[in-house]
């Protein structure tokens, strides 16, 4: 594994300004406007940053909130609360490089009952080979 970048002026050269935005700015994308939202393909879904594998889509569902939705992560990812804009939310990211990926909750659908929250711009996919 080649060396992760540290500073943002080296996150700058390998991300998007979007990426950047939301992996290390703790941006969030609008609702309905990232390019997984409504993806059903098969596969895995990597970290954005670092290519660590964040999700599957064996657990990708349809929460209707307008950003790719999981019920779990395919590895344990970095939890840290979040109080900004008057909330108390639970933040999660990578657990490799740190990127902010989004938010879970706790009114997810069976079996978990959570909801991984995440935006597209955090994330990459790999379609499952045939
Ligand atoms: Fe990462």
């Amino acid at each position: 594994m080649t060396t992760l970048p540290k500073t943002d002026e080296e996150w700058k050269k390998v991300l998007t300004p979007e990426q950047f935005d939301v992996l290390r700015n703790r941006g969030t994308e609008r609702a309905f406007t990232g390019k997984f939202w409504d993806s059903h393909e098969k596969g895995s879904y990597v970290c954005a940053g670092c290519g660590l594998e964040i999700f599957s889509s064996d657990d990708k569902f349809d929460s209707g909130c307008g950003w790719p939705s999981y019920t779990q992560p395919s590895t344990k990812l970095t939890e840290i609360e979040d109080k900004s804009h008057g909330m108390v939310r639970q933040e999660v990211r990578c657990p490799r490089c740190g990127g902010h990926l989004g938010h879970v909750f706790d009114d997810g659908p069976k079996p978990t009952g959570q909801r991984y929250c995440i935006n597209s711009a955090s994330l990459g996919f790999k379609p499952k080979q045939p």
